[in-house]
């Protein structure tokens, strides 16, 4: 049985994308956070299934939340970087940008007494306007990025990227990128594998996704949540319909999903997968030989 890819983004509710400009920043500190008990649960459900995750824990969290980054740790997950303030990659610069991942990556290095090797970007949002963020992840240490979705969408999607893992090389130096899973239909990618996907489709979906993915391809699936996820009783917070779809749509349902879902699959880190598989890792890709950026 193929070992696919386990993935949580450990952020609080109020956090993500859907609530920007609804829950300021200044705000943050006065919200009622429920992260540490979400993930907490999520690590118990992991040691009952007796599955290793990658957490890709916000920076801002670990650092008010250092002692729930080592206990990751202590029960042998992996701690990677979701970076630090959750802005989206397109909307800052390049500096900016550098000070985020930086900053989080020490911290998160601190919390959990060993070294962070891993990024995903808020909301997927390494996209065609904000690819010279991969140059500055290479340079600050990063030896994965798992931020591009290869899917159309509004927000994020590079949708001619490569569905598969591949390496980036720059300048001497590379980065793999290991995308989060879909399957081809035809001419369009359909993402099967986490967050509002798992929540919103019927089960049946994921779990025909993932088989495909390892039948038909013979190739590991990336799965991804958050902590918020498996959180029916998370405080209403107002955003647009189509927000508020994405964000609350069965969110009761979900830990009993997961549980089918570790029942179903086998999974283990993304680190551990990044290391089984970097040597038949394709080297640049079509895709990333035709990066449109140079420097
Ligand atoms: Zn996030």
């Amino acid at each position: 049985m193929i070992v696919n890819a386990m993935s949580i983004d450990v952020e609080d509710y109020f956090h993500v994308s859907v609530f920007d400009g609804i829950v300021p920043r200044t705000q943050w500190d006065s919200m009622e956070s429920r992260v540490v008990r979400n993930t907490e649960r999520l690590l118990d459900i992991f040691d009952e299934f007796e599955v290793h995750s990658t957490f890709f824990v916000l920076g801002w969290v670990g650092e008010r939340h250092p002692q729930l980054v080592r206990t990751i740790a202590n029960r042998g997950h992996e701690v990677a970087s979701h970076g630090y303030a959750h802005r989206l990659v397109y909307d800052q610069t390049r500096s900016a940008f550098r000070d985020d991942v930086r900053r989080a990556k020490a911290l998160l290095e601190d919390a959990a007494g060993r070294r962070v090797t891993g990024y995903r970007a808020p909301s997927y949002s390494i996209t065609p306007r904000s690819l010279w963020a991969l140059d500055v992840l290479i340079e600050e240490g990063y030896a994965y990025d798992s931020s591009i979705f290869p899917i159309r969408h509004d927000r994020y999607g590079i949708s001619v990227s490569d569905r598969r893992p591949y390496r980036i090389e720059r300048l001497g130096r590379s980065i793999i990128e290991v995308p989060a899973s879909t399957t081809r239909i035809g001419p369009i990618n359909c993402p099967v594998a986490g967050g509002g996907y798992f929540r919103i489709l019927p089960y049946f979906w994921t779990r025909w996704g993932i088989n495909r993915v390892n039948t038909l391809e013979r190739h590991p699936a990336i799965f991804y949540l958050h902590p918020w996820e498996v959180d029916p009783e998370q405080p209403r917070l107002h955003a647009g319909r189509l927000g508020r779809f994405r964000h609350y749509f069965n969110l009761q349902g979900t830990e009993a999903r997961l549980r089918r879902l570790l029942s179903d699959f086998r999974f283990d880190t993304v680190q551990k997968f990044v290391t089984e598989a970097r040597l038949e890792l394709s080297q640049n890709s079509r895709f990333a030989l035709s990066l449109p950026y140079s420097f």
